[in-house]
């Protein structure tokens, strides 16, 4: 059966664009008799300030889908809207400007420049801007005060725990304020205590305005989301607590 989801076309009107939305998204690798369809018609949107899990076993597309979401592959059949913009109408240049300008990236083993302080990793999120490096620098100040970290902008990478590390690598995804922050197993590499520190701090850019999306295999972390995406065989079979922008309660 084929779920359709949460399309755009439902939502209630003056509801704000959606940050992400797909429409029938198929995407298969190779051809002929090796053609794999690792994805296959999937439809749903994702409005501002949503927290969303996608969850999923392993090989059943979850990093297909977070590529074409992050803008770093296009679907074979189907339309992909990010921030508004079909990825099809943009050129190589128009999609790294596009990831630059409205992507986070979080990664489950961190990505960050070893040997590097923690306060010029996250500047670096930054460098597309051209802004002057004292700038960007403050800037990461701040991201580093606002994921707990103030106590270590000048750390390096090797001088910090996992845990750590991973909320320096939010902070580099934050600090541009993109539109879209995307986290691939982001406690994946994490202790339970790190790992649910990093949920929380997801938690708190989501209950500020981010709109938050994390790829996960953790059904129970999936779970324990406002919203979260199942993908099987490639299909989205289901989309649990739906319905705009959902927020936390606090009180
Ligand atoms: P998950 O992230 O949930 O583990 P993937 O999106 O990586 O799943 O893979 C979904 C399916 O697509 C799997 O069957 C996988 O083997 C296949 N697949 C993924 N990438 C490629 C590729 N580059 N070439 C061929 N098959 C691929």
């Amino acid at each position: 059966m084929t779920a359709v989801f949460h399309d755009a076309a439902v939502l209630p009107a003056g509801s704000p664009e959606p940050v992400v939305r797909l429409t029938g998204v198929g995407r298969a690798y190779g051809s002929g008799p090796h053609r794999v369809h690792a994805l296959r018609d999937v439809t749903a949107s994702i409005a501002p300030g949503e927290l969303v899990a996608v969850a999923g076993p392993s090989g059943s597309g979850k990093s297909t889908l977070l590529n074409l979401v992050g803008t770093l592959d296009r679907p074979t059949s189907g339309q992909v809207v990010i921030d508004g913009h079909d990825v099809a109408r943009l050129d190589d240049r128009g999609l790294s400007s596009l990831r630059a300008h409205r992507i986070g990236f979080v990664f489950q083993h961190f990505h960050l420049a070893e040997g590097t302080r923690a306060v010029d990793n996250v500047a670096d999120g930054l460098l597309y801007t051209g802004l002057p490096r004292r700038r960007r620098l403050a800037r990461a100040e701040a991201a580093l005060h606002r994921v707990g970290l103030s106590h270590r902008t000048g750390h390096r990478s090797h001088q910090m725990s996992g845990g750590e590390r991973q909320r320096v690598a939010i902070a580099r995804a934050v600090v541009g304020d993109p539109a879209l922050l995307l986290a691939d197993e982001p406690t994946g590499a994490l202790d339970t205590r790190s790992g649910a520190l990093v949920v929380e701090l997801l938690r708190e850019l989501h209950t500020a305005g981010t709109t938050v999306v994390i790829i996960t295999h953790d059904t129970e972390l999936a779970a324990s989301l406002p919203r979260h995406l199942l993908v099987r065989d490639g299909r989205l079979v289901e989309d649990a607590g739906a319905g705009g922008p959902v927020r936390e309660r606090t009180g």
